[in-house]
């Protein structure tokens, strides 16, 4: 056997790879290949910020090959038809593919078996690339899948882990395969986070090194800012779920622990939409909501997305959002909360928000986690309400987070700021504060009115 194609996706790295691994035991000659889908830009899911932190990782995928005598091959089109392409180029007879769990991704699997299957050509895919453990690898007797997280995360923990592979140390790639110029984008945020293998290696050693041992105490603190921040590189796949939880495993104490329990929440989500993939639309449990929306509430949602709403915690977070491209998972819960259970606000306008701007805007964990927090997803507890202030004088206790983000109230001293409508008539008027868009004993009714029909 001679040469394969790898076509790189969501796993943009060179260390613990296994399709690439796979594919350089058994040929010759490998193509790295990117193909830029313009399919995923039709469907509305290229934002300036995820495509900005791709860039960088492509480089950075382009720059390691290029280090061990290879390059990366970037092609724009259909996915399908360019793996068929350069397979063809090549003389190819494998491809090899990471599974994923989308019903986009699964389609496509499908669509490149076909005509690979029509070319002679062979397709491999492989699990634990984008996942520590595969979808479906554990299951209830009774279903293809969790619905609750507590009993699959007690089968998730006993579940045994591939070895780590180690990156390759030479990459040869044939001649005559054409490339297009690595893609250059910038993103919206003004403090986007930097992409690429590289960069996501140097924050895992330095997180495990400085971070992790806290994290257990310090995840939910908003202003001390505690989490790892590895979020848009588990997204792009520049670093491997199967080396995380490797790596945190050998750190002992609580906070590798309370980790390694956030990365099977990862897991969780993707084995549930691998599965479920209408749950990226559809309410996972339907709860005969009746949403306000766009025509109903337009000047509600304008003023959540623009961080406006009166509540400082959520306009802190909101800003945040908008700002680096990334919001504290705290944040995400209650600003979730208060759109979809305050305002009474349809999920689905919230994740289009969120992934318009989330440089970890992923499918599974941001469409899922919205429907928990709307209460058509998996949480046991579906009519639970966050209070926005008592959110705030618990995990923002001096009030520092609302300070960094929402200039207008930078003047008012410690939890005094999460409730500006208190303030003296004066005062008020001089932070140029909006009042809140509704009391929040008035959305409290109108959520449990609307449940109560259910
Ligand atoms: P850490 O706290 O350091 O956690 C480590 C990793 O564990 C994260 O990088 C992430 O991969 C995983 N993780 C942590 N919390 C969760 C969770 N609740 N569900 C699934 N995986 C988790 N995460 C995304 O990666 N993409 C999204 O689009 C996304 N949208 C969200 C939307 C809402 C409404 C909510 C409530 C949560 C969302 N999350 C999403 C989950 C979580 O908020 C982020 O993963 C986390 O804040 C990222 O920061 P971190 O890397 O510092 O996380």
């Amino acid at each position: 056997m001679n040469v394969s194609v790898v076509l790189f996706t969501s796993d943009l790295r060179l260390h613990d790879h296994p399709p690439l691994s796979a594919a350089l035991e058994g040929a010759r000659e490998v193509v790295p290949l990117f193909v830029r889908d313009r399919g995923v830009d039709a469907a509305g899911f290229a934002a300036p910020n995820r495509l900005a932190f791709l860039a960088d990782c492509l480089r950075d995928l382009d720059a390691g090959l290029r280090a061990r005598g290879g390059r990366l091959v970037v092609r724009s089109g259909d996915p399908v038809e360019e793996v068929c392409r350069a397979a063809g180029e090549a003389g190819a007879d494998e491809v090899h593919l990471a599974a994923d769990v989308s019903g986009y991704a699964q389609h496509r699997e499908e669509r490149l078996r076909h005509a690979l299957e029509a070319d002679g050509v062979r397709l491999h895919v492989h699990d634990t690339v984008t996942t520590a453990v595969p979808p479906g690898a554990v299951a209830p007797s009774a279903s293809d899948h969790f619905a609750v997280f507590t009993p699959y995360f007690r089968r998730w923990s006993r579940q045994p882990l591939r070895e780590r592979l180690r990156a390759p140390r030479t990459v040869r790639v044939p001649d005559g395969v054409g490339s297009e110029d690595l893609p250059s984008h910038s993103g919206v945020s003004a403090g986007l986070a930097p992409g690429g293998e590289t960069e996501g290696r140097r924050r895992l050693t330095a997180w495990l090194r400085r971070g992790v041992g806290a994290y257990e105490d310090r995840h939910d603190d908003l202003a001390g800012d505690a989490t790892s921040r590895l979020s848009p590189h588990l997204h792009f796949g520049t670093l491997s779920p199967v080396e995380l939880v490797h790596r945190a495993r050998a750190v002992d104490g609580p906070g590798a622990e309370a980790f390694v329990r956030q990365l099977a929440w990862r897991d969780f989500h993707r084995q549930l939409l691998a599965a479920r993939p209408d749950a990226s639309r559809a309410d996972y449990r339907p709860r005969h909501d009746r949403w306000r929306t766009e025509r109903t509430a337009g000047a509600d949602i304008a003023a959540w997305r623009e961080g406006r709403t009166g509540y400082p915690v959520v306009d802190a977070a909101m800003r945040q959002l908008r700002h680096e491209g990334w919001m504290h998972n705290r944040g995400r819960l209650l600003t979730a909360s208060f759109l979809t259970k305050t305002l009474y606000v349809d999920w689905r306008i919230g994740a289009r928000h969120f992934l318009e701007l989330l440089v970890d805007g992923d499918l599974a964990n941001n469409q899922l986690n919205w429907q928990w927090v709307a209460g058509t997803g998996a949480d046991t507890r579906p009519n639970r309400v966050l209070n926005p202030v008592v959110q705030a004088k618990r995990y923002d206790p001096d009030g520092a987070y609302v300070r960094r983000w929402v200039p207008e109230l930078a003047g008012i001293g410690g939890a005094a700021v999460h409730e500006p409508w208190k303030l003296r008539g004066t005062d008020r008027e001089a932070a140029g504060y909006p009042d809140p868009v509704v009391e929040l004993s008035e959305g409290l009714a109108r959520f449990r009115r609307a449940r109560s029909r259910e």
